[in-house]
């Protein structure tokens, strides 16, 4: 494991971070739109924008609304994936695939023509037979909080009512669960499956907690808090950012590498997570989203700050 970063010393991102801030959070709800489709994000008020960084040495940079907490939803994902991976390794990848779908998040057309085998575990229901494999180790999204608590450093807590308006209301999460099952691809009973998945995108998280949370990305999977046991080996954190690069932004993965270059993983509450691996962990939020579900605003922001700083992997 590379234990220093490449490159010259960590430059103070503070100023940047504000000129980001300063130039976009004027913007913030004027184009996209904010989810509806789950109620209770539906009363987001979309006016709002934070941004958060954490460099692999601990140095913090925040800027805008970063300290308002939002539901992470597929964010999530990042994190469910990160603690199957703990648990069971390579045995996940018998359930799952590590192609990006280009099909909406929600699409259930490839899942028929692929036997139940989703493409990979960003989508619905990726994500759906992840948290299958966690049910099967008996982990809860109580369990996920308690995961993100510790990496975050601060208490992270569940949206309930999130959880129970997108419990009420995710017909389309219920029909991928059960499709699945029809093939044999989850083992465990519907019902705890898509309550633990419902309760991971009711995580409530803020820019700063995020960009500290997934802060062993960009430490080759060494803990952000300077923990002694690893979060995750070099390996695996080197795929998860693959896996970031090519299915994290929904059908917008080639979009993103195109404009901004590195590993994303975004969610319809408006979040995006981005790493610029050995060198720092980036967090933006704006609710608004565009026709494919990535934060309109904080796909600029990305740019911006690709742009300013150069930092990208490519
Ligand atoms: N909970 C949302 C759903 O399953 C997550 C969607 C997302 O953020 O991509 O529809």
């Amino acid at each position: 494991m590379r234990t220093t970063p490449h490159g010259p010393p960590t430059p103070d991102f503070q100023p940047l971070l504000d000129e980001i801030a300063a130039a976009l959070r004027p913007q913030a709800g004027q184009q996209g739109k904010v989810a509806s489709y789950i109620p209770a994000l539906a009363r987001v008020n979309a006016a709002q924008f934070g941004i958060a960084l954490r460099t692999c040495e601990g140095a913090e940079a925040a800027a805008g609304d970063c300290d308002t907490p939002f539901s992470i939803q597929s964010v999530s994902k990042l994190f469910s994936l990160t603690m199957c991976l703990q648990l069971i390794g390579e045995a996940l990848w018998q359930r799952v695939g590590r192609e990006p779908s280009g099909n909406p998040f929600n699409s259930l057309v490839q899942l028929e023509s692929e036997h139940g085998l989703p493409r990979n575990p960003f989508i619905n229901a990726g994500a759906i037979a992840v948290a299958d494999r966690l049910v099967s180790q008996g982990r809860s999204a109580g369990d996920l909080a308690a995961m993100l608590s510790d990496l975050a450093g601060t208490a992270i807590e569940i949206d309930e009512e999130v959880a129970a308006s997108e419990a009420a209301t995710g017909f389309r999460n219920h029909a991928l669960a059960n499709f699945m099952k029809s093939f044999g691809k989850i083992d465990n009973d519907v019902a705890p499956v898509l309550e633990l998945y419902f309760r991971q995108c009711a995580l409530r998280m803020n820019c700063r907690q995020l960009a500290r949370a997934a802060g062993y990305l960009c430490r080759d999977g060494g803990h952000p808090g300077g923990g002694a046991t690893p979060v995750l080996t070099e390996r695996q954190a080197r795929r998860v950012n693959a896996l970031m690069l090519t299915c994290g932004t929904y059908d917008m993965a080639g979009e993103f590498a195109f404009l901004i270059g590195l590993p994303c993983k975004s969610g319809v509450g408006g979040g995006i997570v981005a790493v610029v691996p050995d060198r720092l962990t980036l967090s933006v939020w704006s609710p608004a989203l565009d026709a494919s579900g990535n934060s309109w605003l904080g796909m600029r922001a990305l740019e911006m700050f690709v742009a300013r700083t150069g930092l990208s992997v490519f």
